[in-house]
């Protein structure tokens, strides 16, 4: 009952589908099963990668797919290798994933280690394209926000997200103007929005405009901006 050899080992480290969906760039991490050591005239090492699940963004897709890899990585036990792979979609056969990083097989020819440098598309949750297309010109700046959250930079992040924010009130208070003219408002409303136009911080934009904001486009009383 006691015998040690009956007792299971847990293992030990991620699994190498793990490492690529999940794990960050720069991050050094324990691998479990990554290599096998294939049978041949010459001993050689394979790595072991399966298909992984990514969000694919084709039109065809749009949802979590099946990613195969492209080629055979070979390691070497306690050799550092680099390593440039790619992952083609599945189902469409179109959006590739690729992965540069880099393994280092232990002395056991089993497990190992992995780090990548970077991935593209990159590393993080899938961006929905209608909110993509809401964003409008900003979209660079979204996106390298978005980057910033996912590598725990968040005062970066949240400088990113600022820029989006201020360059949107223009759009915003733009098409406020726009309906304020065509329902014949007051001229103090249309200074008041061409103010708050020119203000270059949101918060203060949505101050001056308070008073400003024709009725009709009032939402259950309340300013929109606001
Ligand atoms: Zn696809």
């Amino acid at each position: 009952m006691n015998d040690p050899q009956l007792i299971a080992k847990p293992p030990s480290g991620l699994t190498v589908k793990a490492f690529f969906e999940e794990v960050s760039p720069g991050k050094n991490v324990l691998i479990q099963a990554l290599g096998r050591k294939a049978s041949g005239p010459s001993t050689s090492w394979h790595m072991q990668v399966p298909a992984i699940q990514l969000h694919c963004d084709n039109e065809a897709c749009q949802g979590i797919r099946y990613f195969e890899p492209k080629d055979t990585e070979y390691l070497r036990p306690t050799e550092r290798k680099e390593h440039f792979l790619n992952f083609v979609c599945r189902n469409c056969k179109k959006s590739k994933k690729t992965y540069a990083f880099w393994s280092r097989l232990s002395e056991d020819e089993v497990n190992g280690e992995l780090m990548k440098f970077g991935e593209y598309p990159p590393f993080g949750p899938p961006t929905p394209s209608r909110l993509i297309t809401m964003i409008g010109g900003e979209r660079d700046y979204f996106l390298k926000g978005r980057r910033a959250e996912n590598q725990g930079l968040g005062i970066a992040a949240f400088a990113y997200y600022r820029r989006v924010v201020e360059n949107q009130k223009t759009r915003i208070i733009d098409e406020i103007i726009r309906v304020a003219q065509k329902i014949g408002a007051p001229k103090e409303v249309t200074d008041d929005l061409n103010a708050a136009r020119s203000e270059t911080q949101f918060s203060r934009a949505v101050e001056v405009i308070k008073h400003g904001v024709p009725e009709s486009l009032l939402i259950g009383g309340h300013n929109p901006v606001d």
